[in-house]
């Protein structure tokens, strides 16, 4: 038989599995002990943004809120491009605030956490 754990074949009838030691009928147990979670890191823009925005600070702020929650950041991500509904969209939004402040393109964190 074929050991269902590491795909080795032992001789009939064996209790444990000569290559990796665990029952051959039984398929290893992969257990999901983490959690992921996407954030969002939003950056302003317009006369504002310009003296405001930091995206070193923004980061590190929203990276303390969250360490507070056991989340641990994998990966950052950063959001290049915005879509061209978006681009209107903040265009708009600048000049609904006289060019004071709008949204800007900022970073996604790819966040895990021990469950
Ligand atoms: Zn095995």
């Amino acid at each position: 038989m074929y050991c269902a754990n590491c795909g080795k074949e032992n001789g009939d009838g064996v209790v444990f599995c000569a290559n990796c030691g665990k029952s051959p009928n039984e398929a290893a147990v992969t257990t999901v002990d983490k959690i992921n979670r996407v954030e969002r890191v939003t950056l302003s823009g317009g006369i504002i943004g310009a003296f405001v925005t930091n995206a070193r600070s923004a980061l590190e702020v929203k990276m303390w809120a969250l360490n507070a929650e056991g989340w641990k950041c994998r990966q950052v991500i950063p959001e290049h491009s915005l879509n061209g509904f978006k681009m209107l969209l903040q265009l708009l939004v600048l000049i609904c605030t006289l060019f004071l402040w709008t949204f800007e393109p900022g970073y996604l964190l790819l966040l895990e956490k021990d469950k």
